[in-house]
């Protein structure tokens, strides 16, 4: 007898400790049979869904499921039914409140003791939390992206409000201080294009209340987050004094509200509020967080373009100021140059060799000047495209020749050598042409004080001329290759410093270079020397 009860007193036994398990899980454990009726429902089921068993018992099962997802059961009720194994999976579903939730489930059948599937097994965990993280993250993640799309930041915040809704909110609204610290209307929107315009009205109405307690003007005074996580009678009681207001607010379906500053530190920058007109979206200190990390971002964004535009206004003005200065500066040293001259007859006549020796230098101080205002006009009239090439065909070995014979008298320290020929003529600004010439023979001469030789390699090719100047000086760094050719940059590393200029030689030589349809570019290596070279066409682009 003992052997016999022992085993159906263990059973028992081991049953109640399974009822135990089940119901102190924490996970949701629910049973159906193979019709969809509930047949058992645990404690965590009880909390996850917020039917009480005596509720869920001998309900279908849909009780639980979105609409949408009706189909998804019906699949899986038909795979079980064929014995077939369903793979743990997440979906939705829905609480007696009404409220959607995530859920990772484990199905599995329950058999009778002959092995035939009598029902189902539900092990249901939340993740809405996971979930909701990471959705954020991702709202995030994309507002970043947006942010960072344009500096113009009307239109990105454009942009931020149509990803804010309908994720966060039915409308919203983002405004930012301007430069004269007035409010400007970046963007109001609403999820309901018809209804933007009473979203509109309304604000128009309710910012110029006193006492409000609530909305864009209060967050712009005091700095500080708001949230309305329902919009009680109490609310509408304090709007009473303007029917108008009351009707608005009634037409547009206000349930919740919520509203951050956008701020850069302490410094107040703007708004941004968020409304809801769904039941079930009630907003939280959790949604305030999020709203508020969206503005941190929309803050610097903001602050980022603000900068942009002031950097490009005060280049405005350099270039402005550069282009004045070059013009005023033109005309006192051509009168300069008048008078030198002039001097210089008149020493010349009493033979006076101090004086003439003195007005040399004078003049030749006289002419860098010059060439330092006309490549500053240069930049100018490039930046502003008000440059004119003269072109006609030209001998490019001529122009090389003319040019090294121009420079050789000021050169004392390096010997030139012409290599190659072009057998051909080449078109294009010959006077142009010649300036780029003498930068890049200049700066090779400047930039190689140890060297005594410059070459100038002459190669033809099928369409342009390549004419290269190689110089064996001190180089340049790799790191600043990409941008020799920019508008007054200069290489800054130690051994730089001493030489003096403008970082403007070589934009402009590109500048022209390209405008004659030639590209220019650059092979260095630190410490061993420079190839400067360009093409030159033959001819002119038969679409021109
Ligand atoms: P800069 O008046 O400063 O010479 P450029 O526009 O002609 O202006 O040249 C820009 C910078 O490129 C120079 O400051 C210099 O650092 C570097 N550079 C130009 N040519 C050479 C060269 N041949 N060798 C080494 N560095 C050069």
């Amino acid at each position: 007898m003992k052997q016999t009860k022992k085993p159906a007193a263990g059973k028992k036994l081991s049953l109640f400790y399974l009822g135990a398990i089940v119901e102190s899980s924490e996970d949701a454990i629910i049973t159906k049979d193979l019709e969809g009726n509930i047949t058992s429902w645990n404690k965590a089921a009880e909390k996850m869904y917020g039917y009480e068993a005596h509720e869920a018992i001998g309900q279908k099962i849909f009780l639980i499921i979105p609409k949408e997802l009706h189909q998804e059961e019906l699949v899986i009720l038909g795979k079980l039914k064929k014995g077939e194994r369903i793979e743990h999976f997440e979906t939705m579903r829905v609480r007696k409140d009404k409220r959607k939730i995530y859920v990772s489930l484990s199905i599995s059948p329950v058999k009778d003791t002959k092995g035939k599937i009598i029902g189902v097994a539900k092990i249901a965990r939340d993740i809405t939390a996971q979930k909701k993280a990471e959705e954020r993250q991702q709202f995030l993640d994309k507002a970043s992206l947006i942010l960072s799309s344009s500096i113009d930041y009307s239109t990105t915040l454009k942009n931020i409000a149509k990803l804010i809704i309908p994720y966060l909110a039915d409308y919203c609204r983002i405004v930012v201080f301007d430069e004269n610290n007035l409010i400007k209307e970046v963007v109001t929107h609403h999820i309901d294009k018809r209804k933007i315009s009473l979203v509109t009205e309304l604000y128009k109405i309710y910012k110029d209340r006193e006492k409000n307690i609530h909305g864009v003007n209060n967050i712009l005074a005091t700095g500080k987050a708001e949230i309305l996580p329902e919009i009680s009678e109490a609310v509408f009681e304090s709007v009473k004094d303007n029917p108008k207001l009351v009707t608005l607010l009634q037409k547009l379906e206000l349930q919740s509200y919520m509203g951050v500053p956008i701020k850069i530190g302490t410094k107040i920058i703007g708004a941004i509020t968020f409304s809801s007109i769904q039941k079930d979206r009630l907003y939280t200190t959790y949604d305030l967080a999020l709203a508020e990390e969206l503005a941190r971002r929309v803050a610097y964004a903001v602050e980022n373009s603000r900068l942009y535009q002031q950097s490009q206004q005060s280049l405005a003005i350099r270039d402005e100021f550069i282009s004045d200065a070059s013009h005023e500066l033109r005309t006192p040293v051509t009168s300069l140059k008048m008078y030198i001259q002039g001097l210089q007859k008149q020493f010349e006549r009493v033979e006076n060799t101090i004086s003439l020796t003195y007005l040399t230098k004078m003049n030749n101080q006289v002419d860098k000047l010059t060439s330092l205002i006309s490549d500053l006009l240069d930049v100018s009239r490039l930046q502003s495209g008000r440059i004119e090439f003269h072109e006609e065909f030209f001998d490019v070995n001529k122009l090389v020749a003319d040019t090294v014979e121009a420079i050789k008298p000021i050169v004392k320290t390096h010997t030139i050598n012409i290599e190659g020929e072009i057998p051909q003529l080449c078109i294009g600004d010959k006077d142009r042409v010649g300036q780029v010439l003498t930068n890049l023979i200049t700066n090779a001469i400047k930039y190689s004080p140890k060297a005594d030789r410059i070459v100038i390699a002459l190669q033809p090719g099928k369409d342009a001329a390549t004419i290269t100047v190689k110089d064996f000086g001190i180089g340049i760094g790799k790191q600043h290759l990409d941008k020799i050719f920019n508008r007054f940059y200069r290489v800054v590393d130690l051994d730089e410093r001493t030489f003096p200029g403008l970082g403007i030689g070589l934009y402009i030589s590109n500048e022209i270079i390209k405008r004659h349809d030639g590209s220019m570019r650059v092979v260095s290596t630190k410490g061993k020397g420079s190839q400067f070279s360009f093409t030159l066409p033959y001819d002119k682009k038969a679409d021109k």
